[in-house]
Formats: C-alpha cells, structure tokens, sequence
C-alpha cells in the first residue's frame, strides 16, 4: 500500500494547532501539539496534553490536506512543526505524516524528548530535530521526569553521527539543573558525544505560563519559587556551556 492511500485512515490526537514564527524551527510555521507523553516533568506548561485520550484525532490525510492550503503561510523557510506532549508517542503515525510532507517538498521539524529509540528511522524525512535535554545525569533525569536519559543521550549520539540537523534544548530549572556544576555537567554530555559544528544548544528559564492550566484542570501546580532562574545565572550556565565550545543560540 503507497503512503498516501494509507494516509487515508491513519491518525493522530491533537490537542492544539497555531501558527508560531521561528520559535519552533525557522520561519512562520503551522505547529502541531500531539496529545500524549511517556514523561510527567513537574515544570510541564501542558497539562492538557500529557494523556494519551483528549484532544481530537485527524487522519494523516486531513493534515497533509491542511498543511497544503497553509502552504502560502509558511514565509522565510517555514514550514511544520510537530510537538506535544511527546509526538513520538505517536510513532507510527507522525512517521507517516512526515513521510507525506516530506514527498510534498515541506520542511518539516519536530520537537522530542528523544526518548523512542525508533527516533532515528525519523531522520530521512526530518529537515530539523529540535531534542530536549533536562539533565544530564540519568538518575536525577529519572527522579524528576520519570524516566531515565539513556534513550535521548543514545539518540542525540544517532543525530550526530549522521548530521542530521539537531538542536539541543535545556529547560533551565532552578534547584534541578540550573547551577554551575550542572553547567559543568551538562558540557561533559555535549563534548562526549561530539556535536558537529551545526548542532546549537539554547536554554530555556522556566516559566509560569502553564501554572493557569493546572489550576482549570484541578491540578495542583508542583513548582515553587526557587525554580526560578535569574539573568545573572542563566549568563553564569551560557558562559560555561560557551567556554566548553557549544554553540549556544537563543530564538
Ligand atoms: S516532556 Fe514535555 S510535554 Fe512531556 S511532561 Fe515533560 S515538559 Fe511536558
């Protein structure tokens, strides 16, 4: 069966769609939020998308369709993004959608937790892999989240040895990842696995946009004050993660 007459009844739960300039890949871009993830990060800002029910499901074909009459939208190398939640939870299903973009000439980009370890059968039809990174070492990566980092470290390891263009991100958390020694940490990883000269890193402070969601949803807001990270740290960590060698960028 070709892809496009299986795009025909394969689906995917969404539980947002918008349109976001260069924040999710380069360019104005359609982006997709994927119901569904394998993790529970405390800091998380969508609540409303960490179950796999919820959302609404459209075929693989009603997408590519949307994305087709959207093309005109996506100036200055847009394209789509895909993200979640976690969209490989999605796995076979956003492979196909990719796959169809990718025929189709869309730049396409998604952003992962990367821990599937299918992620590299992705990499063919992905223009860019935006991977997020919360802490470098499994354990802590474990005891936050749920779930160790093995798969991600494998992952960006899988990225790079084919250079596939990768970029790296780093919720900053205080009181989780966000001090020097994290730095430290965190530019070990990066210089053990080798990143080509086009694999960037960029950090994210945390914020409180979520903290609205979780009140509606009836949810109680795990984060507190010191999770907060100031000016002065974020430049202490960017100044290590540069001195270290990473090319840090900021969208
Ligand atoms: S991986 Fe992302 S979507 Fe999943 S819980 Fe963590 S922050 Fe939320």
């Amino acid at each position: 069966m070709s892809t496009i007459e299986k795009a025909d009844f394969v689906t995917i739960r969404i539980f947002q769609k918008d349109f976001n300039f260069s924040q999710d890949g380069p360019g104005n871009r359609l982006v997709y939020h994927l119901q569904g993830c394998n993790l529970r990060c405390p800091w998380c800002s969508n609540p409303e998308g960490l179950e796999c029910s919820g959302g609404r499901e459209y075929t693989v074909d009603e997408m590519v369709d949307e994305v087709m009459r959207s093309k005109m939208m996506f100036f200055e190398n847009g394209g789509v993004t895909l993200t979640g939640g976690e969209v490989t939870m999605q796995f076979d299903a956003v492979k196909e959608l990719l796959t169809c973009l990718h025929e189709r000439g869309i730049h396409t980009c998604i952003e992962t937790n990367g821990l599937n370890r299918h992620l590299p059968e992705l990499f063919p039809v992905l223009d860019l892999l935006i991977m997020d990174v919360k802490h470098y070492d499994p354990d802590i990566h474990k005891k936050a989240t749920g779930l160790p980092n093995d798969i991600t470290v494998y992952n960006i390891q899988a990225a790079c040895a084919c250079g596939q263009l990768l970029a790296l991100r780093i919720p900053l958390i205080g009181g989780f990842n966000a001090s020097c020694r994290d730095a430290c940490g965190f530019a070990e990883l990066f210089q053990r696995l080798k990143p080509g000269s086009d694999v960037t890193v960029e950090l994210l402070p945390y914020h409180e946009y979520g903290r609205v969601k979780y009140d509606n949803l009836g949810k109680e807001y795990a984060m507190t004050e010191s999770a907060r990270v100031s000016e002065a740290e974020a430049e202490a960590f960017a100044n290590i993660l540069k001195a270290a060698g990473i090319h840090l960028i900021k969208t």
